[in-house]
């Protein structure tokens, strides 16, 4: 690790904490981040040339492992005839006409640069298709660093949010109503007390940033009749759920409509690219055609479109998804069959390829306050103890894991025997 610690000694100088987005500091497992020096389908390599298997896939983005041909030229051949105009390009209809023409809950939208710009877009979208201010978010639910999303329950059921970050007026937090997640009760409080001022309900439909928090499709089901009885717009933050778990995401996984849905991640193929969308109705109220305004200087760049096109068409190709489910439905069993057989307390959460290892008893975790308090505490071993074995997770126990489509049989096989051995390894530290 000598590489990566003096990479990280001068990059301290440069960035705050080190980094250019906190997670990746390493502060919830311990230890230095490992600098990554190249990537090619499921494999990285860090800055002293040890090899991993790669399950954090840039946190989700990417679904067909690193550097995937058609991908690479996809960049390379719109790169060279130029990276930028700041007018319109034949690529941004290209990626728009993929994703239209094979997601029926969506009929137009615009392409912004990241997940955060996606909420931020949507919720100020929602307001001006409503004439509303407030906002109900979920307690779990991360959508991104957008000012009235940073937002945590005040004290007391259905009260008014107050901001989880410096730097943001209380004034903007009390717009912003936290609720439970898969708490039917408290968001019809919430909805009761605020009628006539709210005006969108924003969830991760698969909440993934907070450990993997499984929702009762009985729940999402009554957010869409209690949004469609009061006049609310219904936000489906689908920047980890979009393209992963299907193409439709989790607006197809639970044949849901929203009204609004908001995608990043996979939608970039790796390039920063976010997206959000609607019926053409609610979308003609965005500028220029209506009075919504937003813009970017880089919205659209044919580069990135490009490269988005180029891995949805890979998810499109029959058989796709299926794929990625089994595998990621082999690892988990195989490591679960384990843990039960030792009897640790211990589960794999799985959706799609999107997994969680959470050292839970419950059959089901689908609130934040159902996380066990010990989770980082048993993560941190189990992290490391994978590093040394070269399999690479996201360092931190509240996120998840990602198979793409580049793991190989042998792949999780032999990351699967890892966890196992990582989890012995783990409980041993901690009787
Ligand atoms: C990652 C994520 C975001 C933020 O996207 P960025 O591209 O990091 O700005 C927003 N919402 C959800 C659900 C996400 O997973």
């Amino acid at each position: 690790m000598e590489a990566s610690k003096a990479l990280f000694e001068k990059a301290k100088m440069y960035f705050p904490g080190g980094v250019n987005s906190p997670v990746r500091a390493f502060k919830s497992v311990g230890g230095t981040p490992i600098f990554f020096e190249k990537g090619k389908g499921a494999h990285v390599w860090d800055a002293d040339g040890n090899q991993y298997i790669d399950f954090c896939c840039s946190w989700g983005p990417l679904i067909l492992g690193h550097a995937p041909d058609a991908v690479v030229e996809a960049i390379v051949s719109t790169a060279s005839k130029g990276s930028s105009f700041g007018a319109p390009t034949r690529e941004e209809n290209e990626l728009a006409d993929l994703i239209l023409s094979n997601h029926k809950y969506i009929e137009k939208i615009r392409f912004v640069s990241s997940g955060t710009e996606a909420a931020m877009s949507a919720i100020r979208l929602a307001r001006g298709v409503t004439g509303r201010n407030k906002v109900i978010k979920f307690e779990g639910c991360y959508h991104g660093h957008v000012d009235a999303l940073l937002v945590k329950a005040g004290s007391g059921l259905a009260t008014l949010g107050t901001s989880s970050s410096a730097g943001i007026p209380e004034a903007y937090a009390k717009e912003t109503i936290v609720v439970p997640l898969n708490d039917i009760q408290a968001f019809d409080e919430a909805v009761e007390k605020y009628r006539g001022d709210i005006a969108v309900v924003a969830i991760e439909p698969i909440p993934a940033n907070n450990g993997l928090l499984i929702q009762d499709g009985v729940f999402l089901k009554h957010l869409r009749e209690v949004c469609t009885r009061e006049g609310i717009l219904l936000l489906f933050d689908e920047v980890i759920s979009g393209f992963r778990v299907g193409f439709e995401g989790a607006s197809g996984y639970y044949g849901i409509q929203p009204d609004v849905v908001a995608f990043g991640k996979i939608i970039g193929g790796g390039m920063p690219v976010g997206a959000y969308g609607s019926t053409a109705e609610v979308m003609s109220h965005v500028a220029p055609e209506g009075p919504v305004y937003q813009a970017g200087t880089l919205s659209g760049n044919p580069v990135a479109m490009a490269a988005g096109a180029a891995q949805l068409r890979a998810c499109l190709q029959p058989g796709f998804y299926e794929r990625l489910n089994e595998m990621t439905e082999s690892l988990c069993s195989q490591v679960q069959a384990h843990a039960d057989a030792k009897g640790y307390v211990f589960r794999m959460f799985h959706v799609g390829s999107i997994f969680w290892v959470s050292f839970s008893k419950e059959k089901a975790v689908r609130r934040m306050d159902e996380i066990p308090e010990n989770s980082g505490k048993l993560f941190a071993p189990f992290h490391h103890f994978l590093l040394e074995k070269g399999v690479y997770l996201g360092p931190s126990g509240y996120e998840v894991g990602f198979v793409s489509h580049a793991h190989s049989n042998e792949d999780i096989t032999y990351a699967a025997q890892a966890f196992c051995e990582a989890l012995d390894y783990t409980f041993s530290q901690n009787q």
